[in-house]
């Protein structure tokens, strides 16, 4: 069983951009740059948020674009080419790659691209949280039609919905349909 990875303020961070866009919400894109430097004040990363403008937004929807197809690639292995390309993109030089006894290291990363410190934080946290917790503990909610970014953080790793409402939903359109086929 994999470790836990922990919730350090720089994935919360990661989440905050993540879950600005939800199918269930409306409207469904509610990312600031207000909203950002308010979660990175709380999380005290604001020398990573305060230096974001309205000019950014675009970058950082391309971002949560390209951080969500980590969590919605098909297995663990693509889910790890994924977060590097995104890693060859904004960081200073760190890749997640195999260790010889086959558990995942952040390696150096020859590429680094001016996309911007924030880019690099929150890419870099779902790194550690890669090599801490294993590729496994990347998803998207099973429950239609939701498909939310998750990182499992349970201690069994079997998480399969982005949150209690939609783990509800799920089960009692389960219930819905055991009652129609009984
Ligand atoms: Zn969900």
């Amino acid at each position: 069983m994999s470790a836990v990875p922990p919730l350090e303020p720089e994935l919360r961070l990661a989440v905050a951009l993540l879950h600005s866009y939800w199918t269930l919400q409306e409207p469904a894109d509610q990312l600031s740059v207000a909203r950002l430097r308010a979660a990175g004040r709380e999380l005290g990363l604001a020398t990573a948020t305060d230096a974001l403008g309205e000019a950014d937004l675009p970058a950082l929807r391309a971002l949560r674009e390209r951080l969500y197809e980590v969590f919605a690639a098909p297995d663990p292995a693509a889910r790890v080419v994924t977060l590097n390309g995104v890693l060859a993109g904004v960081s200073a030089g760190t890749a997640v790659e195999p260790a010889p006894d086959g558990t995942l290291r952040l390696g150096p990363l020859p590429r680094p691209d001016p996309v911007g410190p924030f880019a690099a934080l929150v890419t870099g946290a779902l790194a550690r949280a890669a090599v801490t917790g294993g590729a496994e503990r990347f998803g998207v909610c099973a429950a239609d039609p939701c498909r939310a970014p998750y990182l499992d953080r349970t201690r069994a790793g079997r998480q399969r919905y982005c949150c209690e409402l939609c783990n509800n939903r799920a089960a009692a359109a389960a219930y819905r349909s055991r009652s129609r086929r009984g």
